[in-house]
């Protein structure tokens, strides 16, 4: 259900601020939800609009069958205003018709939500033109801002938001969350599901965006590991050509170099892609624990690249100094 909290794992502390501001009735005017993408930051927020709205609500949240709730289940709530990016950006315009919008009477003199998401999308106009509705918003009016990265929104907007942080979960509990998805682990073996969930930083969102390709990506680097062939190096700077990698891609090999770091010095546990199995053991053994930590630190350079540097050259640079060294 949209209004249910019971549903959200691993967010206890975001959990308990928002259930302490409903059940004390003070809730801030700004609130901002913020944390890695795909942790369950607007699911949260949506659960608390719901809960916000809803005319019967439980210790669970909103009970999902008033008029309020099943207003907000069909998408037509008047007093929820949704922005959300055009083309990439949230505008200055879109700014100025919400708060326009607020400006105007309410529908009833009941609570309404401005949900923007995600707030890191505003451009600096938009968040400016935001700054005084944040500061003085009309009555019974409440900002929630959802933000994927914290550094990305203006200093003077953060500040003026009770802050809401959402953290990025174990890679056990992503895997539980994903099992719990209808359809979301269909034609995948557990170790492919376990390398996705471990490879994603801890956001079930981003396991499932890795899920597809995780396969191929593993049998990819698996070749690129364990030898030099032209043509594989040039296929797999090919698949990065277009302004970097694929959103997270770099995580697998990431995954695999420190598991070769660890394989080769020996140790056993803590493998993320322990179900390759005796191929990955083979390819460790093929460089000192030194040359992996190598590798390692050169792929996690890389990751840092911004995405419109040239990372296909960096790729494959990589790749030949990889099969060069010891
Ligand atoms: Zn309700």
């Amino acid at each position: 259900m949209v209004g249910d909290f019971s549903s959200l794992r691993g967010q206890d502390r975001a959990v308990s601020l928002l259930r302490r501001y409903l059940s004390t009735g003070n809730v801030p005017p700004g609130l901002l939800f913020h944390g890695e993408e795909g942790i369950g930051k607007e699911k949260a927020a949506n659960a608390f609009i719901a809960s916000l709205f809803c005319g019967s609500r439980t210790p669970g949240g909103a009970c999902g069958a008033c008029p309020d709730c099943r207003l907000l289940a069909s998408g037509a709530h008047p007093n929820l205003l949704r922005v959300s990016p055009e083309n990439h950006f949230i505008q200055i315009a879109e700014i100025r018709a919400l708060k326009e919008e607020l400006s105007l009477k309410a529908f009833s003199d009941r609570v309404r939500v401005a949900l923007i998401c995600p707030a890191d999308r505003m451009t600096l106009q938009a968040a400016n033109a935001l700054l005084k509705t944040l500061e003085e918003p009309p009555p019974s009016t409440h900002l929630v801002l959802v933000a994927h990265r914290l550094s990305e929104l203006p200093v003077t907007i953060v500040s003026r938001c009770q802050k809401i942080p959402f953290s990025t979960l174990a890679a056990d509990v992503v895997e539980e969350i994903l099992r719990g998805l209808p359809g979301a682990c269909a034609g995948h073996s557990p170790g492919t599901i376990r390398a996705a969930a471990a490879c994603s930083g801890g956001s079930p969102g981003r396991t499932l965006l890795l899920l597809d390709e995780m396969e191929e990506d593993r049998r990819m680097w698996t070749e690129l590991f364990s030898g030099l062939d032209p043509a594989a190096v040039a296929a797999a700077g090919e698949s990065w050509k277009k302004g970097g990698e694929r959103k997270g891609q770099i995580s697998v090999p990431l995954s695999m170099a420190r598991d070769l770091a660890l394989l080769s010095s020996g140790t056993n546990e803590a493998i993320i892609n322990g179900d390759l199995g005796e191929p990955l053991r083979a390819i460790a053994g093929r460089k000192t624990p030194n040359g992996w930590i190598r590798a390692l630190q050169a792929l996690l350079s890389m990751s840092r690249m911004p995405p419109q540097a040239q990372k296909r050259l960096a790729l494959e640079a990589f790749l030949y100094r990889l099969h060069g060294e010891g």
